[in-house]
């Protein structure tokens, strides 16, 4: 449905002749065409690009811009993503051109601030996970999980093992699954119990002798720590198993505990969330995982490595290594963010992050559980699963329309219908970064939309330009690309 104006796209604004760059001559002698690109290298016709003036494209894109949402602008309580705060410090550090300049062909000795920060990174994360070794190479938490999945994989084939059995539990985010399925593992569920915590008896009559990993969110998606971590770890351990962690939310218990400590054998990070990469959009992210000592020979090869004089080497003899999982040193730009991120904090203010994590996140429930009932109450972590269903079944409100709404109220919606194991749930992060002030506000609109005229709601938002997308067609058949002829599918 449209309501506000459709900004026409440029292609549509365009006018023969038009033109922004004023360039002067050019004061090369002519050369032939064909000398310098040969014929069967060119296309036939130049592109049709867009032909317009500099205003026309700033006010477009400074349009288009505050049509989003984003966190500069909006509370942004994305349940699991942790949308907390960039701080413009670690921009403009990670701009610094003898970071942003560098060619990954560079030679190493011309490379040796940028290994330096790498090789420290390795060690934060280390240190914070409290395991051994690091690999900063994986683009995105996915594909840590499958990267920690591989080390596991070649840790059991060098023993000669054959294990095939991934244990996640039912509030798992779903890459947790499909990660396992990728590195070649069968995934098996394990349910949760009536405190939203893994059911024990469940998890032990799926163990069987010969578990391979078990893949634990902690604190989980319910925003729930669960206390069993060590009895899990010990079933798993005894067994020759694995614990892995899936640290993408470490927010709540940041530099309060070591995931080590508590018998996880492997984890991932997610910089882009725990340590305020940006990430809206599907940008870059990154997944380091760190592990074991026992694991730290098949970690992804080449690992930053210090030599005696002090300098750094790329250390590529790694001959148990499953091999690279992503070119070059991974996704640079995001770990630097994240090592600026952590330097600046320094022990004692990764302390405070997870303290205000999880203050903030307690306070924005208790303001609003009476109306938004909590399935799985007690004290949570960083986050928290709410439900409508109490005003689905009373005035027909569902979660959707609640979390589309509250765009008119300039919020950015909660996670909704996720985790599964909740009916109508509303995930809400506050993250830490937020003011008393912004959680009060977004309380008071979250109970005031639980009053509101429910038809009213179904077509909310009303101040967008479009209203409801059909997000599967958008899904599925996604319109990405301008063309003068529109397609079959488009
Ligand atoms: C975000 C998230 C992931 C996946 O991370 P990506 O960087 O999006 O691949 C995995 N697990 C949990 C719990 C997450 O919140």
């Amino acid at each position: 449905m449209y309501k506000l104006d459709q900004p026409p796209l440029l292609f549509e604004s365009s006018r023969p002749g038009r033109a922004t760059a004023i360039l002067p001559g050019s004061d090369v002698p002519d050369r032939p065409l064909d000398a310098i690109i040969p014929a069967s290298h060119r296309a036939e016709r130049a592109p049709a690009l867009p032909e317009l003036g500099e205003l026309d494209v700033v006010r477009h894109y400074t349009n288009l811009s505050t049509l989003n949402m984003s966190i500069d602008a909006n509370f942004y309580p994305l349940g699991s993503c942790t949308m907390k705060y960039n701080p413009k410090r670690n921009e403009r550090l990670a701009a610094l051109p003898g970071f942003s300049a560098q060619h990954p062909y560079q030679d190493e000795s011309t490379l040796q601030g940028l290994l330096a920060l790498l090789y420290e990174l390795q060690g934060m994360l280390a240190e914070i996970a409290g395991l051994h070794a690091v690999s900063l190479q994986p683009a995105a938490g996915a594909q840590g999980e499958l990267t920690a999945l591989l080390v596991a994989a070649a840790y059991f084939r060098d023993r000669g093992e054959k294990r095939t059995q991934v244990l996640i539990p039912d509030s798992a985010h779903g890459t947790n699954p499909a990660s396992a399925h990728l590195a070649g593992f069968e995934a098996v569920t394990i349910k949760s119990n009536a405190q939203g915590l893994v059911d024990l008896d469940d998890f032990r009559a799926k163990l069987g002798d010969q578990p391979a990993v078990f893949m634990m969110t902690n604190p989980n998606t319910l925003g729930l720590f669960d206390p069993q971590i060590g009895t899990i770890a010990g079933l798993l351990h005894e067994r020759g198993g694995l614990l892995y962690l899936d640290g993408a939310n470490m927010n709540a218990i940041l530099g309060v505990v070591r995931p080590g400590d508590m018998g996880v054998d492997l984890m991932h990070y997610n910089p882009h969330k725990t340590f305020s990469g940006p990430h809206g959009g599907g940008g870059p992210g990154a997944g380091p995982i760190a592990v074991r000592d026992h694991l730290a020979a098949y970690l992804p090869a080449p690992i930053v490595a210090r030599n005696d004089d002090g300098s750094y080497r790329l250390d590529h003899d790694r001959p148990k290594s499953i091999g690279r999982v992503r070119s070059f040193f991974g996704n640079t730009g995001v770990l630097f963010r994240a090592y600026c991120y952590i330097r600046s904090q320094g022990p004692d203010g990764l302390k405070d992050i997870a303290r205000h994590a999880v203050l903030n996140a307690n306070y924005l429930m208790q303001l609003v559980k009476d109306v938004y009932p909590v399935q799985y109450p007690g004290r949570c972590m960083h986050e928290f699963v709410a439900s409508a269903r109490t005003i689905a079944r009373e005035r027909g409100i569902r979660a959707m329309d609640i979390a589309k709404r509250l765009i008119d109220y300039n919020f950015h919606s909660p996670t909704v219908y996720f985790p599964l194991i909740v009916p109508e749930a509303i995930m809400v992060e506050p993250t830490e970064t937020e003011s008393r002030e912004t959680i009060e506000a977004f309380a008071r609109v979250l109970r005031a939309i639980a009053e509101e005229d429910p038809a009213s709601l179904h077509d909310a938002p009303h101040t967008t330009p479009i209203s409801r997308p059909d997000e599967v067609k958008a899904a599925k058949s996604p319109v990405l690309r301008w063309r003068a002829t529109p397609t079959a599918t488009s």
